[in-house]
Order: C-alpha cells, then structure tokens, then sequence
C-alpha cells in the first residue's frame, strides 16, 4: 500500500474507536445506574461488579491492538520485511539474532524511538539502527526468549499509527523452545507470517512450528512469503518452475496439512516477494530520490506488487480478524452486562410502584379500621364498606325525646372524630352517650315539712272506717291539700309556688265537699243498717253473741295495740316519708328535667369546642403528613422516572451494541 491509500487497518481502528466510544458510554451509564441505585439501597454489589467488569472490558479494549508475527529460519529476512512495511530500518539486519530474543515493534505517540526489556521498563533511546543491534548484543539480560519492546514513533509510520504491532521472532532453527514461545508470544497474534526464501523448499522445523500454532489456535490466519525472489533472475528459466514449485508445497501444506484454508484460498496467501528491493526503493522515495535508483534487478516492478499485494491482503485480513477475535467477546458480554443493568432498573421501578402501592395498602388498612359502622350483611351496607368511607358511629340514642337537641350534639362531636388523628383519637376519649349529669335535689329542704304520724290507729277505729268509705284517693288528696301550702320548697320559683297553692286550695274545697256527701250517706246508711241488722241478730242469736262480738272487737284492739312496735313505727314512717318524699319529686320533674337539659348541653358545647381544638390540631399534624407524603410520592415518581430513563438508555446501548456487531462482526 502506498502513502496516501486508504489502509484496511482503518476497519480496525474504526470499530475500537466504536467498541471503546459504546463501552465508555456503558460504563457511564452504568455508573449512573449504580450511583441511582446506591441512593436506593446501599451496598448494589450487583451493579458495582458491572462497573468493574465494565472498567476492566474497557481497559482491555483501549490496549487492543492488530499483531503480527513473522516466523522462519534465521537470515530468510524477517526482519527486513518488517522494516520494508514499516518503510525504515527500525530493525537490524544482516547480522542474524546473536541473541534468542522477540522483537516486538509498536508505535509510540512520542518523536523519539526508543526500547524496554522484560527486565526493566527504563527507556533506552535509540538513535539509530545500529543502537539497537548494540543493545542487543551487549545486553547480558537478555536471555533466551526474553522480549524486547521497541517504540518507534507513530508519526514516521502509518502501520504503526493503525494499531498494528509487529513481532520478530528469534530462527525457528536455533531454539528448541517452541512450545514455550507460542503461549507467550503467538496466542494474541491475529496472522503469522512464515517467512522463507525462494531458494529452499519450506523446512520441517518451520512446519512443526506452525503445527504447534494450528493445534493452540484455530485456524490460524498464515501467510507465507518466499523473500529473496530477486535472487530469482540469476536463474530466469526456471523462475516459473521454481515458483509453481513453492507454490504447490506451499497450498499443500496450508490447505492439507494445516487445514487452516481451502485449496482454492491458498495460493491467495502465497506471494514471491523481495524485502530488500521494496525497503531499499521506499526509503530512498522517502528521501525524495528515485525509488529505482540503484541496482534493482529485473522484474523489481513485478515483485514490488506482490509485495503490495501482500501488504493489502494481510491488511485486509488482520483487520477482519482482529476486529472478530478482540472485540466479538466482549460485545457479547457488554451486552450482558447492559442487560444485567437493565434488569436491575426494571427491579428499581417495580419496587418503586410496590412501594407506592404498599402505601396505598397500609393506608387502606386504616380506612377499614376507621370504618365503624354497625355492619349488618344487607347489599347496602356492603355496598358502603366497599366504598371505604370513614363514617360515624350510630350514637346511643336513649335519652328521651326530651333530649333530641343533645342527642344532636353527640352527633356532632362524633362527626369530627374522624378529623382527629389516630393518636388524638386515642388519647381524646369522647364522653359516652350520656354525660354524668350533676342533680342536686336538695333533698332534706325539700321535706322539710314532712310530718310523721306514727301515733297508734285501730284498724277498726272511727278514722280508718272514714277512710274506708271515702276511698284511699279522696283521703290522701285531702291530707296532701291541708299539708301542700307548708311544704313548698324554698328554691322553687315564685310562678311554680302560686301554682301549687292554687292546686291545693282547689283540691281542699273538693275534699270538703267529698267528705260531707260521704258522711251524709255513711251516717244514713250506718244508722239504717245497724237497725236492721240489730233487730235481725238481736232476735236470732241474743245478747250473748253481742256480747262475744264485743270481747272479740277488745281482742282485736288488745292484739294491734301490742303489735304496734317500735318496728312497726318505723316501717310506718318510712312508708309515709317515702310516700311523701316521692311526691315532693314528681312535682319537682318538669323543673329538674329542664336543668339537666342545659348541664347536658353546656358540657356538649364544652365538649365540642376542645374537639375543635383537637381537630384544629390534627388539620395540622395532616397537612404535615400530606406534605411528607407529597414529597414521597415525588421521590418515588423520580425514581420511576430516572430507572425508566436508564432502562431505556440500556436498550438504546444495547441498539449499539448490535448495529457495531452487524457492521464488524458479522459483516
Ligand atoms: P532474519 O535473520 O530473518 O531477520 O534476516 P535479515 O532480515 O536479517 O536478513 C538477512 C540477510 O538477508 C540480510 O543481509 C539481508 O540484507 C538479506 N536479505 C533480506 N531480504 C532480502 C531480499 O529480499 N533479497 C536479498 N537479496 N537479500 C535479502
């Protein structure tokens, strides 16, 4: 290829600059979704194992580089083809490896070349050539199969420029270690190029080399080239015989004994070159002298374009390769690892909704336990616990019809409740249905004109038969009409007072009346009867069962006067003081009732205004709630949002990802 052609290395360099731009994006992103998901849940040593993963991938790719290594028997000319492609003597020639030492020939951004050794990272500068081959030489270090990095700068050659890294290796004919030099020097390589020459067939030691490379790597990417064919013109009518010769072994041993290529692809990986023609001419058109100047043999123009043609096909091929081989892997388990972010991200949304919705449950939670109501199984009821709405508790409703307006109050003060937080509910107990009302009756004022009469009566005595035949109810009413006016209590209101004395005065003329027609008809009655019953019994049993009658009359006076105790008398007082008393409080109801009244509603508005209070408080305590939960439901919505976000950017990676493997990979 010459100055100025577009180089098939740049397929390489193009996909790592893509592989490195993708992986770098990953790893951001990665490291985005870890930072994310650390805010979440510390410790994600899932999502920090892919950071590293990511960093190592990344680090790996960056050094990724084409290698080539050239291989044969000592003075074929390795190491003047790697000069001839890199258009300057960078390596020495001509003197043979004294040493058994690889050359590893890399570019550097620096101007000046220089060289490192296994046993020390120091950087020797080399001025020339001829430094080198010194180093070489006088290094005591160097030991068999040791390596040697030589750094030439990328700006005085564009292979090195396109990431391509060249190996010289140490004749396959002086070392026996070939098992060793392959594991660790040639399993990295993206092409092996046996270099022989064109005056012997290929030899064993260079087979068994490549037999060993075949057996490690599959299908090993092999290019064989028969340096010196300019030695060729000396012998010019054989050229063609000699050249199908190599040729044929050549193919043989690629596509039969490696198998590493088809027949008909062999002879493509063949070419009859002369390094030292193409160097020579190259450096001296790089000087700015004419390339043919000198002594070039005949047919230099002919080798000069196999050499090219190498140079393009081994081009073509590295690149390809290398892009498969060193990037092909890690594509794929970039992808895993986006893959496993992403995964990770969509777990970060759906606890996030879970989240959400296990607050959702926990409220609803607290709306079943606010639901008080009385449950009965009937559709509406059950359609109302399906609609979850606090609703009040049904009051006890048993105080009167009198106390319709408190029973209301109760309702009222039950509706806040629900307005109060849980904890105010519980330490805010509202009284019960009934509040304990204060009833001082002042009982002792209000009989204080009670009047015991414990004196001895004879059943059979002139004032139990008057009460007898007037009826119980006219005696009590006559007595309560002579004892009312007396007995008024003192703190009864004067309008409550007129009233009970007119009652009194009316039933006391009603009892006057009474008693005289009762009196009137008993006495008539009495005198009527006594004559008639007197006549009959006089004339029928005599005096002596009159007299039997009598005796029987004074027992009976003797026996009640005997019983009359002093338990008696007091089973008497309390039966009128209870008698008494009961009647001072049926009068008294109308009033009393109405003073409870008010208790119960003044205490109902004291009741209401401190759970006015409570509520006012709760309002606040809610508002504080709602805001935290606001403030919450934002965060979590963020979260949603941003591992929405990072999930998506996954894919698109991902999208990459695959577009970068249909264009190298699988191109
Ligand atoms: P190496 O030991 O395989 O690296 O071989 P060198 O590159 O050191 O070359 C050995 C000798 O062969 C040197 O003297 C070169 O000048 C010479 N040489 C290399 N390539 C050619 C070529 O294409 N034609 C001729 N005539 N001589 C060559």
């Amino acid at each position: 290829m010459e100055p100025g052609e577009a180089s098939p290395l740049r397929h390489f360099v193009l996909a790592k600059r893509t592989v490195n731009g993708i992986f770098e994006q990953i790893l951001l992103y990665a490291k985005e979704a870890s930072a994310f998901a650390e805010g979440l849940t510390p410790n994600c040593p899932e999502l920090l194992s892919c950071c590293t993963k990511l960093t190592t991938i990344r680090d790996v790719l960056a050094r990724r580089h084409m290698k080539v290594a050239f291989f044969g028997r000592t003075s074929n000319g390795k190491s003047t083809v790697i000069n001839a492609m890199l258009r300057d003597r960078v390596l020495p020639t001509g003197i043979g490896h004294t040493t058994n030492c690889f050359l590893r020939v890399e570019g550097t951004d620096g101007e000046e070349p220089y060289l490192t050794t296994e046993a020390s990272a120091e950087r020797r500068s080399l001025q020339t050539v001829n430094h080198l081959a010194h180093a070489l030489h006088m290094d005591p270090t160097l030991d068999s199969g040791s390596l040697v990095k030589v750094f030439w700068p990328k700006g005085r050659c564009t292979l090195l420029r396109d990431d391509l890294v060249l190996m010289d290796s140490p004749g396959t004919d002086v070392t026996e270690e070939l098992d060793s030099w392959i594991d660790k020097f040639c399993l990295d390589a993206d092409v092996f190029v046996l270099v022989g020459n064109a005056e012997s067939t290929l030899m064993n030691t260079e087979k068994l080399f490549f037999h060993k490379v075949s057996e490690r790597i599959s299908k090993p990417n092999i290019f064989i080239l028969h340096n010196r064919w300019d030695a060729s013109v000396t012998e010019p009518d054989h050229v063609e015989e000699v050249r199908k010769q190599h040729l044929d072994r050549g193919a043989s041993f690629l596509a039969e004994e490696l198998r590493v290529v088809s027949l008909e692809e062999a002879p493509g990986r063949i070419f009859f070159v002369s390094a030292k023609e193409v160097l020579y001419s190259r450096m001296h058109r790089a000087q700015g002298m004419p390339e043919t100047g000198g002594a070039l043999a005949e047919g230099f123009h002919e080798r000069l374009r196999e050499f090219q043609s190498f140079e393009r096909t081994f081009e073509e091929f590295i690149s390809q390769s290398a892009v498969k081989t060193k990037f092909g892997q890690h594509t794929v388990r970039a992808g895993q690892i986006t893959q496993a972010v992403r995964d990770a991200m969509d777990a970060v949304n759906i606890s996030a909704v879970a989240a959400a919705m296990l607050d959702q449950i926990r409220s609803l939670a607290v709306l079943v336990e606010e639901f008080r109501s009385d449950f009965n199984p009937t559709p509406d009821t059950l359609a109302l616990y399906k609609a979850v709405r606090p609703v009040l508790r049904t009051p006890n409703t048993n105080m009167g019809s009198k106390t319709a307006h408190t029973h209301m109050g109760f309702r009222d003060a039950e509706s806040v409740r629900p307005l109060l937080s849980l904890d105010a509910q519980e330490h805010f107990q509202l009284p019960g249905s009934r509040p304990d009302l204060l009833l001082d009756l002042n009982l002792a004022q209000l009989c204080g004109d009670f009047q015991e009469d414990i004196r001895f009566r004879f059943s059979l005595g002139w004032t139990a038969l008057v009460t007898r035949f007037i009826g119980p109810v006219n005696a009590k009413r006559a007595l309560a009409a002579v004892t009312l006016p007396l007995s008024l209590p003192p703190s009864l209101p004067p309008s409550a007072e007129q009233n009970m004395v007119q009652e009194g005065a009316n039933l006391k003329d009603e009892m006057v009346v009474s008693i005289a027609t009762g009196l009137v008809s008993v006495t008539s009655r009495a005198s009527m009867t006594v004559i008639v019953i007197g006549g009959v019994v006089w004339r029928s049993v005599g005096w002596r069962l009159i007299a039997l009658s009598l005796s029987l009359y004074g027992l009976l006076y003797l026996y009640e006067k005997l019983t009359w105790t002093e338990v008696a008398r007091e089973r008497a007082l309390k039966r009128q003081f209870v008698e008494h008393a009961s009647q001072r409080l049926r009068a008294l109801v109308p009033v009393a009732s109405h003073g409870c009244s008010q208790q119960v509603h003044s205490h109902l508005m004291s009741v209401f205004s401190r759970l006015s209070q409570r509520v006012d408080l709760s309002e606040a305590e809610l508002e504080e709630q709602i805001r935290l939960l606001t403030f919450k439901i934002q965060q979590l919505e963020s979260v949603q949002r941003r591992s929405k976000v990072l999930r998506n950017r996954a894919t698109e990676l991902q999208g990459h990802l695959d577009v970068f493997s249909a264009q190298y990979l699988h191109g």
